[in-house]
């Protein structure tokens, strides 16, 4: 990570993909009339969405984003955040738990990558800002946490109370 604009360009692939996925997940909740999932994936794809535009806003800063080719990217593990992703269908009967739990791991990615470019990128610049952002996932993963403290995994009754 050597530059602002290669900092940014995984930035935008990385919210980017963080918002389809959840609106994905949101829509085939919907689709099984899961509605309290929906919801929860609905705002977490709302959280992803204002860290794209932010993300896409202070971009500009930087000027243009490189065009990184796909094995340009420096994914922790050389794995894309899509990959980070369940690729299996998601279960419909999906808990509150295992709802907030999907969405856990996906911040906690994130969160993992943002921390590891701020402790190792060489530019002081481009570790003050991806410290930022790392900052902002903290704060999205801590989110998270307090929520599965409300939903603990006893809490089977969710599905059930569907229409
Ligand atoms: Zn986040």
């Amino acid at each position: 990570m050597k530059s602002l604009g290669e900092f940014f360009a995984h930035a935008v692939v990385l919210e980017e993909e963080a918002a389809e996925r959840y609106e994905q997940l949101a829509a085939s909740m919907a689709s099984y009339d899961n509605a309290i999932a929906q919801e929860l994936f609905l705002i977490m794809a709302k959280f992803a969405r204002m860290h794209l535009d932010e993300t896409v806003t202070r971009s500009r800063e930087a000027g243009e984003l490189p065009d990184l080719k796909p094995w340009q990217y420096e994914w922790p593990g050389g794995e894309s955040p899509e990959a980070w992703w369940l690729a299996e269908d998601p279960d419909y009967s999906m808990s509150p738990n295992e709802a907030l739990r999907v969405a856990l791991s996906a911040e906690q990615l994130a969160h993992a990558f943002y921390a590891q470019v701020a402790r190792t990128a060489i530019d002081p610049g481009v570790r003050k800002i991806a410290q930022t952002f790392a900052d902002e996932e903290a704060n999205h993963v801590a989110e998270i946490e307090r929520w599965l403290r409300r939903h603990p995994e006893a809490d089977e009754d969710w599905s059930e109370s569907q229409p």
